[in-house]
């Protein structure tokens, strides 16, 4: 089987950096499935990819539900047949600091941005076990088709203070993909991790809108600018590509080179 006729899954894939991801697997000839909680995006960005021509697939699958995951897979299969790619992508927000900060909301950050993400991985994890085995496929081979790619962050090793539930995910986000990476690494699976900084998507829009927000955004970012889901895109699709078939257990950080920033930027003098 020629490694284009590979199926990816992205949640998270109706927005943002999963949407731009779902594009750029689609454009390279994957077929996609897109698997999130927004319907009407959802299925929107199917058809506009190919749902007609069987090249691509909405699920409508909230993460964090293990019913919806179990579906997930199921409709993948039936679609498709198999599965070779995961972009483990989906992932929210929620505002308050360690003394603020409702267990409920902590709660909830957890179940979408870790458990989600390890329920997704299980199910996709097993899934390709499975393919090998039956296949009797060679681990060389496998580490060009097989990968699975978490959806970090910077603040998985820097902080923001009233961003607990979301940093303390992002970092776990990290020893998950290490975990992973170590236990598929046998069979020619590839675990990474990309870590984005300031990307233009519908999570900063506030901060997009509020000027002394944006300075404060941009005197952390050297490269000046706040980045493109393609930008991300682009790193999550190399991952997933034979030329990355010898990374594993990494997370590779499209951050405007803001982890590699001490003081302030010299832009924002
Ligand atoms: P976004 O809000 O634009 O898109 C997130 C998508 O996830 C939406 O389509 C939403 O419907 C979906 N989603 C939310 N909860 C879900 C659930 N329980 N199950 C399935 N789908 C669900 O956000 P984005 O900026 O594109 O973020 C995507 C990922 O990138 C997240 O993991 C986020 O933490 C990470 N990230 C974003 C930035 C940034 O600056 N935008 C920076 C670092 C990391």
């Amino acid at each position: 089987m020629p490694a284009s006729d590979r199926v990816v899954i992205v949640t998270g894939a109706a927005n943002g950096i999963g949407k731009a991801c779902a594009r750029r697997f689609a454009e390279d000839g994957l077929r996609v499935v897109v698997a999130d909680t927004d319907r009407t995006a959802g299925k929107a960005l199917a058809e506009e990819l190919g749902a007609e021509k069987e090249k691509a697939l909405f699920v409508d699958c909230n993460v964090a539900d293990r019913l919806a995951v179990a579906n997930l897979l199921a409709e993948t299969l039936s679609t498709f047949g198999r599965v070779d790619v995961l972009v483990n992508n989906a992932g929210i927000v929620s505002k308050g600091d360690i003394l603020n900060l409702p267990p409920e909301d902590f709660e909830k950050v957890i179940s979408v941005n870790l458990t989600g993400a390890f329920l997704v991985a299980r199910a996709a994890a097993r899934q390709m076990a499975e393919q090998i085995h039956e296949n009797d496929e060679r681990t060389d081979d496998c580490r060009k088709r097989y990968a699975i790619i978490n959806m970090s962050s910077v603040n998985a090793v820097v902080a923001i203070a009233d961003q607990l539930a979301y940093c303390a995910t992002k970092g776990a986000i990290n020893q998950l993909t290490k975990s992973m990476a170590l236990a598929l690494a046998p069979m020619g699976i590839r675990v990474n991790a990309v870590g984005p900084g300031s990307i233009n998507t519908d999570v900063l829009k506030a901060v997009l809108e509020d000027r002394s927000a944006m300075s404060k955004v941009m005197s952390r970012t050297p490269l000046a600018r706040i980045g493109d889901p393609d930008e991300v895109a682009g790193v999550v699709h190399f991952l997933a590509s034979k030329d990355a078939s010898y990374i594993t257990g990494e997370c590779i950080y499209a951050d405007g080179g803001r982890l590699a920033l001490n003081y302030l930027a010299s832009s924002s003098d």
